[in-house]
């Protein structure tokens, strides 16, 4: 029997565990238990697994220790900028945003254009023309920027390292069996102004069909985007016909002499299955199925 589900993530990234404190891992699962509350409330009451997932990102664009929204990276010159797609399993309707800095929601800005616009993909003031247009809430820069991302940015000044894979996404599948992607994103810390990693671009970061699965992706934009992972899971479920699991695993692996990098992935499958893959030794994910509990794990080694 189908049973509706959601599936998050918060970042998959490679660390040292000694940087991550007791105190911060608690709070990164509760900012995950909010936002997989947040996307279940909606599938228990009978919503759609667009509005799931749009409610479960939003929860962590809110929160600031994620890399979305409130709280994001900062880049080379100390700004935020904003990247996020969302997508529609039963229409493939996608709608995406790259390289905003004002709106509250990038999610919601991603979800105006996949519903509002003739487009799939906005970027910069023109998105921002078309927020306002919308009525979308709308922040100055300093809304966006945290005082733990400022000190952040400033100790690795002299490093200028590009990283901290911690963008947040949702993928969820509700009571008649639509299945719903959506991805939001500070981008890589130090990135290059303009640069846009995978999680705007429908394929790379972001995919859903009602026939196979919605799939969110995190980690190196670069490598991410050149597998165009999340629409690889597809195939490999399509055309391979691998379980959502196996194709997990298999588009983290793909071409990965090549492209190498942080890869994570959340999917889930029109009748209710959650599959999670990951490279690195930490990917803050969770996910509840219908009449069981949630499940909120940090480590690799957490049981999932
Ligand atoms: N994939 C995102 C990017 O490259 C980063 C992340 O997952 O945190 O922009």
């Amino acid at each position: 029997m189908s049973k509706y589900a959601i599936a998050i993530h918060a970042g998959a990234e490679t660390v040292k565990p000694e940087t991550i404190s007791p105190e911060k891992e608690k709070q990164f699962r509760e900012g995950l238990q909010q936002a997989l509350q947040a996307g279940y409330d909606v599938l228990e009451g009978g919503g759609s697994a667009l509005d799931a997932v749009e409610a479960a990102v939003r929860s962590m664009e809110d929160f600031p220790l994620f890399n979305a929204g409130r709280g994001a990276n900062l880049n080379e010159q100390g700004e935020t900028a904003f990247d996020a797609a969302i997508m529609d399993g039963k229409n493939l309707k996608a709608g995406a945003v790259c390289s905003i800095h004002y709106v509250k929601y990038p999610i919601t800005l991603a979800r105006a254009i996949m519903q509002e616009s003739k487009h799939v993909l906005l970027s910069g003031e023109g998105a921002e023309a078309f927020a306002l247009s919308q009525g979308l809430e709308m922040e100055a820069p300093e809304y966006f920027v945290t005082e733990e991302r400022t000190k952040k940015w400033k100790d690795k000044l002299e490093e200028q390292l590009t990283g901290q894979h911690d963008t947040v996404g949702a993928v969820a599948v509700d009571k008649a069996g639509n299945v719903a992607a959506a991805t939001s994103t500070g981008g890589l810390s130090f990135q290059h102004k303009g640069r846009v990693g995978d999680s705007p671009i429908i394929g790379g970061g972001t995919y859903a069909h009602n026939s196979y699965c919605a799939v969110s992706c995190t980690g190196e934009g670069e490598p991410i985007m050149k597998g165009v992972l999340a629409h690889e899971v597809y195939a490999q479920v399509k055309y391979a016909g691998n379980s959502l699991q196996h194709a997990c695993e298999e588009a983290i692996k793909v071409d990965d002499d090549k492209l190498q990098g942080d890869k994570g992935i959340i999917a889930v499958s029109p009748t209710g299955e959650v599959a999670i893959a990951f490279n690195t030794n930490q990917m803050k994910r969770a996910y509840r199925i219908q009449g069981g509990e949630s499940v909120v794990a940090v480590w690799k080694d957490d049981t999932d």
